[in-house]
């Protein structure tokens, strides 16, 4: 059964201007300022991870609608462009404020779509927040150089300029926070923006759709098409399911218009993306997986640390690419296992919208599999199991997808699930008897998103920070996501591109430089030479 929240993402004003009739509460298309039900005759199911009620029904979106959204966004790119910087600005100022009054709205669709507790999903949508925030300072963000005189009258300075039509494809995990890392940067640098939400949960980037319009972004400046690559089984409108070729990932890749990708999901997805796009010759920015370890020194304080780490390891049932998925105990620490356990314990697993609940369910049936796999086989191969999150039952939530607090001790590199990303909420421990090898064994890691210390020594924090190969580095702070005047760093496998997400780099990936070279003398011409020009 169809439930209401489809099209009831948006507002009744929104819903009555669809073009088509939406019987069926699909998500419609957003091309050139429109809500537009789509012409597919295939549909994905948006799916309640704890109850398995459909939600809504995301369209793939056919090639031809595609299309008319890059058109849209190239209409809207030269006067958007040359739009004040200080009046694209003040769209995200007042794009903050209508996000702040639909927190609650935007928070509430975020657990029903994704899973996550009410309260986490504040935090997703507040962390988003904060980069709108960030952009309503593009214009000294952007300020750029000045060398006045370089040579005799002549003066050179750097000017940043938007790029054209950018595209933002997204993950299930931060179905608010991630696209408001793309769009506000994007279109307040004056690109205009094709966004391509995940297809698991994409009801949060339409209520911002649909804010960002309030807010005055003029139509064609943010556009939105839904689908994936990837070969599901989906249902049609007489309700049959098959499997389905749409690629409207690929159509992105491959399109002339549109000039740079922002990519944030799987290593799988974005090393494709990243490539088939940068040989159309566009830019990509690909946040991709992770496995976060956090050291533990025996100095570090107990208790502290232990609170970080199950606060880390759960919160969001794992499912947060910062999420700490490995605790690496150096030395005498070890026996602080059981104080993880005796914490882990008291973890109440229920559905996010149910008041106490710690974690909810993670996404998918077919995640809950997966994980479920990857415990067995750390157990297979020798890792032991402290606490098991596996079976547990939620009273009311039968049928959803619940996974509880795991913790499994002795793992050692070589395991699957420690070769794997989990992304659920199982925390592996491993043992190291020096902080060298600690950091050798997260070092010798793919990943490289986040890695935490524990400790009291500033001597041994510091040799954290130099040596440890991670792009966000924590000194007893479990998730080291920086604030956006700063950049999201993944480095190593968990980020492929050379400008990072949000700050000074996001700014300079969503623009390119300009340099002019002006000449502004009052001096008899030289005559004509034909020499290299020099600056003596
Ligand atoms: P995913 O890769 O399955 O999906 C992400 C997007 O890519 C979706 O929009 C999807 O439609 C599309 N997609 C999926 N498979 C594709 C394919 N084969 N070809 C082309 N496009 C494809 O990722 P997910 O499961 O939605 O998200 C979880 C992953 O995202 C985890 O690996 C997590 O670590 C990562 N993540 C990373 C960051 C970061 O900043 N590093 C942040 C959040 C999530």
């Amino acid at each position: 059964q169809i439930s209401a929240i489809g099209a009831s993402h948006l507002s009744t004003a929104t819903q009555s201007s669809l073009k088509h009739a939406n019987p069926s509460m699909r998500i419609p298309n957003l091309i050139g300022g429109e809500f537009v039900d789509s012409q597919a005759s295939t549909t994905i199911n948006v799916v309640n991870p704890a109850t398995q009620e459909v939600v809504s029904q995301v369209p793939l979106t056919t090639n031809e609608e595609f299309k008319a959204a890059i058109r849209a966004a190239k209409r809207a790119f030269p006067s958007w462009r040359n739009t004040p910087v200080t009046t694209r600005q003040r769209v995200m100022f007042k794009l903050q404020e209508l996000i702040r009054r639909d927190m609650d709205k935007l928070a509430m669709n975020i657990t029903i779509e994704q899973g996550k507790t009410l309260k986490d999903a504040h935090g997703d949508v507040f962390r988003g927040l904060e980069v709108v925030e960030h952009a309503c300072g593009m214009g000294t963000l952007q300020m750029g150089e000045f060398v006045s005189n370089v040579s005799n009258g002549i003066d050179t300075y750097s000017i940043r300029e938007p790029l054209g039509v950018c595209a933002g494809i997204c993950p299930f995990n931060f179905p608010a926070m991630i696209p408001l890392w793309m769009f506000p940067m994007a279109v307040t640098c004056g690109n205009t923006f094709v966004l391509k939400p995940s297809e698991k949960d994409p009801g949060a980037s339409m209520i911002l759709a649909e804010l960002a319009m309030e807010a005055g972004l003029p139509n064609g400046v943010l556009n939105i098409v839904h689908g994936t690559n990837r070969n599901s089984v989906v249902v049609d409108r007489d309700c049959f399911a098959f499997q389905f070729g749409q690629e409207i990932v690929n159509n992105i890749c491959d399109d002339d218009d549109i000039k740079a990708i922002s990519f944030v999901g799987s290593n799988t997805a974005g090393m494709h993306i990243y490539a088939r796009a940068a040989a159309k010759g566009k830019r990509v920015q690909s946040n991709m997986g992770a496995k976060n370890h956090a050291i533990i020194m025996p100095d570090a304080s107990i208790d502290a640390t232990l609170n970080a780490l199950v606060a880390a390891g759960f919160g969001a049932a794992g499912q947060r690419c910062m999420a700490l998925s490995t605790a690496v105990f150096v030395g005498g620490s070890k026996s602080w296992e059981e104080g993880l356990v005796e914490r882990a314990k008291t973890l109440k697993v229920n559905a996010g919208t149910e008041p106490g609940a710690d974690l909810g369910p993670v996404i998918s049936k077919q995640a809950k599999d997966r994980i479920y796999r990857l415990i067995q086989s750390g157990i297979e191969s020798g890792a032991r199991l402290l606490i098991d999150g596996r079976h547990i039952l939620v009273p009311g939530y039968e049928n959803g997808n619940f996974v509880g607090p795991t913790i499994l001790s002795d793992v050692t590199s070589n395991m699957e699930c420690y070769e794997e990303e989990i992304f659920g909420p199982v925390l592996l421990c491993m043992q190291a008897d020096s902080l060298e090898e600690a950091i050798d064994i997260v070092n010798r890691n793919k990943y490289g998103n986040g890695a935490s210390i524990f400790t009291t020594s500033g001597v041994a924090a510091r040799k954290f920070q130099n040596e440890i190969e991670a792009g966000q580095v924590g000194i007893n702070v479990p998730i080291p996501v920086p604030l956006p005047f700063f950049s999201f760093t993944g480095s190593k496998s968990s980020f492929a591109g050379d400008l990072n997400f949000y700050g000074k780099a996001g700014m300079q990936f969503y623009t390119q430089i300009k340099t002019v070279t002006q000449q502004w003398k009052d001096l008899p011409s030289q005559g004509v030479s034909l020499a290299m020009p020099t600056s003596q």
